[in-house]
């Protein structure tokens, strides 16, 4: 009994671990904060149109009927549980260790070059400059494994998934197929982990990032004022040199367009300067842009969880062997006719406001 117990208890831990955890993409500190800037967005758009600030009217423009009763929500909460609590109960994720990865490139380092002095700069600064090389490693290492699973057709069957949603919600991001999940995971392993490394090595300590519950402090600040709104129908768009240097909300709604225009850009997390870097950057109007999500024909988008999981596999075999499954692909191949990107890349950025599609 006491054995039984005790495996609920680790369980349970395990289930609540990502909610309670601050540093947690759905942590519920950052989903109070997130209904707390909604509530001042929507206040203030009430204010601008001269209408009167009522509860009834702030709730029904967060929760509005047909993005909670829309079918594509429901699945959503299905993915939700499946994650939260078969799946990330039962499986560890990451295959390859941050610490394992950055000792190894740490040993190399030195096995090459050979023992580094060690840095004169204080502690703080020392901890302050590893903060923000591990962010930027973070939102590389984030937009490498984005890009290509927009670009090679294998990945594209199992981060189609993401994509499958025809209403954004926060819980959208639970819409994940494991085995997405799974290279995400490591990839950033060996990103962070290879940064932590170059970055020890170079400043000749062993020094810790700043962080709350293990993870970064600035990704931290950004999960707890923006992220969440990337999967939400409220269009908060950044434009110009903001809108070229961090990924707003409406960025990420864009990402989720069918609007041709709009395949594999703003690939990034919560910086867009990787996109901008590699072109792939589409800034987003200021007014809210009219967007349809989804991947397949109208009407077959929603698909129940273990469908879409399942078949994931079968269409994936087929790409190796060069042929095109048949359905929900043909639009993000590799080599395909894209329009241009409507941002230049970085090297030759021009300050003038971009084209809009
Ligand atoms: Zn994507
Ligand atoms: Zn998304």
């Amino acid at each position: 009994m006491d054995a039984a117990w005790s495996v609920f208890l680790q369980v349970l831990e395990r289930v609540s671990g990502p909610f309670l955890s601050f540093g947690s993409m759905v942590s519920l500190t950052s989903l109070g904060c997130a209904l707390l800037i909604a509530v001042a967005f929507v206040a203030a758009r009430l204010r601008r149109r001269r209408r009167r600030i009522r509860l009834k009217v702030v709730l029904r423009a967060l929760f509005p009927r047909r993005m909670v009763a829309h079918a594509s929500t429901g699945i959503d909460i299905s993915y939700l549980i499946f994650n939260t609590f078969i799946f990330g109960a039962m499986f560890g994720w990451a295959l390859l260790s941050f610490r394992t990865i950055s000792n190894g490139t740490i040993d190399a380092l030195t096995g090459t070059f050979g023992t580094p002095a060690a840095t004169a700069l204080p502690e703080f600064a020392v901890r302050a400059l590893l903060t923000v090389v591990l962010f930027l490693a973070y939102e590389f290492g984030y937009w490498l494994h984005h890009y290509l699973c927009h670009r090679v057709p294998f990945l594209w069957e199992f981060h189609k998934v993401h994509h499958t949603a025809n209403v954004l919600t926060p819980i959208t991001v639970f819409r994940v197929h494991p085995v997405d999940t799974w290279l995400f995971v490591n990839m950033l392993a060996i990103a962070v982990g290879t940064a932590n490394g170059v970055a020890n090595y170079a400043l000749g300590v062993t020094a810790h990032q700043y962080g709350l519950t293990e993870t970064n402090l600035i990704l931290v600040v950004f999960i707890h004022v923006y992220i969440h709104f990337q999967h939400s129908h409220l269009w908060i768009a950044f434009r110009g040199l903001t809108g070229r240097v961090l990924l707003s909300p409406a960025h990420h709604q864009v990402h989720h367009s069918t609007n041709p225009v709009h395949f594999n850009k703003n690939l990034g997390s919560c910086l867009a300067v990787w996109d901008w870097m590699f072109g792939t950057l589409h800034i987003p109007a200021k007014a809210p842009e009219r967007l349809n999500f989804g991947v397949e024909p109208a009407g077959r988008d929603v698909q129940t969880i273990s469908e879409a999981y399942l078949a994931s596999f079968p269409r994936a075999a087929q790409t190796m062997r060069g042929a095109q499954p048949e359905s929900g692909m043909g639009r993000r191949l590799p080599g395909e006719q894209l329009p241009e990107p409507a941002v230049e890349p970085l090297g030759e950025m021009s300050l003038a406001p971009a084209r809009q599609a």
